[in-house]
């Protein structure tokens, strides 16, 4: 087999064999198939597409580069979730904890923030000690013990993406439904678990922004997994405004105490007990989705979800002080208001503006090398449909650094919309494929 003949018949729109694209992703692994090649393919796949069959072989492929892990030991349903992103988004640190509550085994392998999204690695480590470099015998013990381990991507893990994805970041081929599809999955059905639930974001503020795409990449994804044997459901939510209030990490985990206090916004709690739902049932731990719902709520109500969390952060080397004094968080040195000059109705909220103005701040990652300051990001007060009269503060800016406030206050002063009514209510969750 030749690397050429591939991608000539890639970009004749032929449909690869398993044999051609295990050949490939082998290959390039190993560095016998250079960047080069890689890269035609990939522009070649982003022109052509791939066939159900294709996306999968891709997939379990590249799974097959690295290590898949088993938990014969565990002896119940593992879950877990997966989400593609957004501003605000925190589910994991509310959901996670909830759904080990209820008895499922949650061994959660998260990502770091990047651009202007967030990354749950990121939020974690900012609560003092946290560690989520655990070594794989270190993660079974803490599952084993609490049902829940939340560490980030080993370099074990499907190599072939490592590579891969770098490479489509500068090949202007990152925007490709099969390739975004395998890549996400490839790692997630490499980590052991026999469910998934898939948060698929739709939005301004998500990588998907129209529903029409999050949609076809959530069933991609859905189909991936049950061709692996794999329980796997995807909601599809809202992104066309922060999730919560809070965007910056330790900001972001105090919202998720906070929620697990129930004292927490609605939007978060209410997406984050139905992630937990959706785990509890796919774990097949509850009878019928009403069921595993009021599980989860009991998990919350009784403060079991927040006990679970406070538990992990010990177990995992961190501050378990925190889930009681927040002071104990990383704070910003000063924080500056942005006030309304007009009143009116919140109808827009530039999500993905937001987010880039939190990354300006240092909340996030302008490229993969970046410093993150965990203490930095922005409160939103206003959400879509408030009311708002002059003077009051819109948001709050969460600063260390001024070097970049003036352009982060420019582009936050665009992103907040005024009109004289409230836009029709949208809701939270837009599609559920299950
Ligand atoms: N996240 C991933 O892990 N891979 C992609 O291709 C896009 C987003």
């Amino acid at each position: 087999m030749r690397a050429v003949d591939i991608i000539l018949k890639k970009r004749g729109g032929g449909e690869l064999s398993r044999e051609e694209i295990s050949f490939f992703i082998d290959g390039y692994t190993r560095s016998d198939i250079p960047d080069y090649q890689a890269s035609a393919l990939a522009m070649a796949v982003f022109f052509r597409g791939m066939t159900p069959a294709e996306t999968v072989a891709l997939t379990e492929s590249m799974m097959r580069t690295g290590s898949v892990l088993e938990f014969p030991e565990l002896p119940g349903p593992k879950v877990d979730k997966h989400s593609t992103g957004g501003v605000g988004d925190k589910t994991s640190l509310v959901l996670a904890p909830l759904a080990a509550a209820c008895g499922v085994y949650v061994p959660m392998i998260s990502g770091r923030g990047l651009g202007h999204t967030g990354g749950t690695l990121d939020k974690l480590e900012s609560i003092p000690g946290f560690n989520v470099r655990l070594s794989l015998p270190e993660f079974r013990a803490v599952l084993q013990k609490a049902k829940l381990g939340l560490i980030g991507q080993t370099p074990e893990i499907a190599p072939a993406d490592r590579k891969l994805y770098a490479l489509r970041d500068v090949t202007g081929t990152v925007e490709s439904l099969p390739l975004i599809a395998a890549s996400i999955m490839s790692k997630k059905m490499a980590e052991g678990i026999d469910a998934l639930i898939l948060d698929v974001k739709t939005g301004d503020g998500a990588f998907m922004q129209a529903f029409e795409d999050s949609r076809a990449l959530a069933q991609a994804m859905v189909d991936i997994g049950r061709g692996m044997g794999k329980k796997v459901a995807a909601l599809i939510t809202d992104m066309d405004q922060p999730l919560g209030r809070a965007a910056g990490n330790s900001l972001e985990v105090v919202e998720s105490l906070e929620t697990l206090k129930q004292r927490g916004p609605k939007d978060l709690e209410s997406l984050s007990l139905e992630l937990a739902a959706r785990m509890v049932q796919l774990g097949g731990l509850a009878s019928t989705l009403e069921a595993a719902r009021g599980q989860v709520r009991d998990a919350l109500a009784s403060g079991a979800g927040l006990r679970k969390l406070q538990e992990i952060i010990e177990l995992q080397g961190g501050d378990p002080r925190v889930c009681d004094d927040y002071s104990l968080l990383p704070r910003a040195r000063e924080t500056v208001d942005l006030k309304a000059e007009v009143d009116g109705r919140v109808t827009r909220i530039g999500c993905r503006a937001a987010g880039q103005a939190a990354m300006l701040l240092g909340a996030g990652r302008e490229t993969v090398d970046s410093r993150i300051d965990p203490a930095v990001g922005i409160v939103f007060h206003k959400k879509v449909g408030d009311l708002v009269i002059p003077g009051e503060p819109l948001l709050t800016l969460h600063v260390n650094d001024r070097s970049r406030l003036d352009e982060a206050l420019a582009l936050l002063r665009g992103t907040i919309h005024l009109g004289p009514e409230s836009p029709p209510a949208m809701p939270l969750v837009r599609a559920v494929l299950d």
